[in-house]
């Protein structure tokens, strides 16, 4: 099962079950914004694909809660740029 992790590992916005969020195979969760302008679609943890992560139903979230578990890159996310 998916952890729907709360929050984007790197602008740390809330991304709740119902927002649009874009995940890896390892589910490092990213937020659109980041995942197209800065990470360009490649996770930049693991260097694997980034897909759109499906919405669970809500009905299903009572029993299945989504994950509480806050992912942050507190080093930041940006590519490094060449001086
Ligand atoms: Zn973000
Ligand atoms: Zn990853």
């Amino acid at each position: 099962m998916l952890e729907l992790r709360p929050n984007c590992e790197c602008c740390d916005r809330d991304l709740p079950p119902s927002a649009e969020a874009y995940i890896c195979s390892f589910e490092c969760t990213w937020c659109p914004t980041c995942a197209s302008e800065i990470l360009k679609g490649i996770c930049l943890n693991c260097g694997g694909e980034l897909v759109r992560r499906p919405m669970r139903p809500a009905a299903k979230l009572a029993d299945n809660p989504a994950s509480t578990v806050r992912v942050f890159k507190a080093e930041g996310c940006a590519p490094k740029t060449a001086a």
